[in-house]
């Protein structure tokens, strides 16, 4: 398995490219220079903690779990007895009591005899090997009862679970940076914790600007659209866990643009617009990015998605003035908006929640149909990914790669990514891709 090839960080300088078509690789790396994880922290009971950012090592204030206990229902014994087995190799143990999970066995175990014991039961004093009751035969004459079992049937040691086996007291149980898991909400239960100490949740604003933008719920006036990038917006910071601020629409009139964009500054983290960062004479996205902030780059070499611009925006309207927050201005095409996040905002978001970023896994996959291809940019095309009998991948890309055609997106299942240098594919090649599930 592979990883999309990352630009070396420190190599990442902008005056190597033009910045209104950044390699993708580069406007990654270039993109994660400028994030600065979250300081804030704070407590939260462990049922609210799932998808949260761990903010410090958490360390094991007990072994777990907490004594030697049986992996198996069956007999437990001293493992020295394997050695006196008889001459056919059987070895016969008295039954000298009973041990339950939750309730020991607290006698002694003299040599000779064993305790008959359930999952999860303490081992008793000086026993340290467990036979399965599967492996034993029981003998019961009057008030004694015994088992005989084949000496070979068990190990010294065997199904014996380790204090301290899962996590020792005083290591580290789970490191800062970890984004919680189920298994992580219960290995910190079993820890016996209550609550956990989180990252703050990273504040993300957007908006969508157009003037052909109507709401769902609205009329359709003529030559209009629904505003559906919004809600694609939310629903993909949702996944994320952040807490994203709905500013709503905003006409192409450039005092409007400039007073959302510094209400947005002066709310959140980072700010996200869609729409209006192209070349065209409604598009003042653009133009007020460059009086309100500070823009490092224009667009990528990427497609869907060319026209992005990233920077910085600042409340106070002037760069230096008021509270600064990262600009990412995305393009109105409502394919290109989901790519660009995927692709260049969703990695900045997730180190800024202070979180350790994990590569998204390309898995190799044989192409089905031949693809049109330009070198010199990245091209992300919405395919079906499948296993075939053999159980080796292969995709087909959905038919229309128009940016502006988000049905393409609900049919598909992976991003086929096609690299920066490489030029048209047959059918039969092999392309890489990265699978929505995990993703979004
Ligand atoms: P723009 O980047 O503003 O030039 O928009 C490019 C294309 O995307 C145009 O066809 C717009 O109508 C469309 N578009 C822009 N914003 C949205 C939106 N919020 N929802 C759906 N389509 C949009
Ligand atoms: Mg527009």
């Amino acid at each position: 398995m592979t990883t999309l090839n990352t630009f070396s960080g420190s190599a990442a300088s902008l005056s190597q490219f033009d910045p209104q078509a950044l390699p993708v690789s580069a406007a990654q790396a270039i993109v994660l220079q400028w994030v600065t994880p979250l300081a804030g922290s704070e407590r939260v009971p462990l049922r609210e903690a799932l998808a949260r950012v761990l903010a410090v090592d958490v360390i094991s204030p007990i072994d777990v779990p907490a004594h030697d206990n049986s992996a198996m229902d069956g007999y437990a014994f001293d493992s020295g007895a394997l050695a006196q087995a008889a001459q056919d190799g059987a070895l016969t143990l008295t039954i000298a009591g009973k041990a339950f999970a939750g309730h020991p066995y607290l006698g002694d175990v003299a040599r000779g005899a064993c305790v008959r014991i359930m999952t999860g039961a303490p081992m008793p004093a000086g026993c340290d090997t467990v036979v399965p009751q599967e492996r034993v035969t029981l003998d019961q004459t009057g008030e004694s009862a015994s088992i005989r079992f084949s000496a070979r049937a068990s190990s010294p040691g065997a199904n014996r679970r380790r204090r301290g086996e899962d996590l020792a007291r005083g290591g580290v149980a789970l490191r800062a940076g970890r984004e919680l898991r189920a298994s992580d909400i219960g290995l910190l239960a079993s820890l016996g914790l209550v609550e956990v100490e989180v990252k703050r949740r990273l504040r993300v604003a957007f908006f969508s600007t157009g003037d052909e933008l109507r709401s769902p719920g609205e009329p359709l006036d003529a030559g209009c659209i629904y505003d559906s990038n919004r809600y694609t917006l939310g629903a993909m910071l949702r996944r994320l866990n952040v807490e994203a601020i709905d500013l709503g629409m905003v006409r192409d009139e450039p005092d409007a643009l400039a007073a959302t964009l510094k209400q947005a500054a002066a709310s959140a983290d980072v700010v996200l617009t869609s729409g209006g960062v192209s070349v065209g004479e409604a598009d003042f996205t653009r133009t007020q990015l460059q009086t309100l902030g500070d823009v490092t780059f224009w667009g990528l070499a990427m497609r869907p998605g060319r026209p992005l611009a990233f920077g910085r925006i600042w409340s106070g309207g002037h760069p230096g003035a008021g509270r600064p927050a990262l600009l990412f201005g995305l393009p109105g095409n409502p394919v290109a908006t989901m790519v660009s996040f995927y692709q260049i905002v969703r990695p900045a978001l997730i180190a800024m929640s202070g979180a350790t970023p994990q590569p998204v896994p390309l898995i190799p996959a044989r192409c089905e149909a031949p693809i049109k291809k330009r070198a010199g940019r990245t091209e992300f095309q919405r395919g079906v990914a499948e296993r075939d009998a053999r159980g080796q991948w292969r995709v087909t890309p959905t038919g229309s790669q128009s940016s502006g055609a988000l049905s393409t997106m609900s049919e598909a299942n992976c991003f086929i990514v096609l690299a920066h240098e490489s030029a048209d594919l047959d059918a039969g090649d092999a392309v890489d891709v990265m699978l929505f599930d995990g993703l979004v």
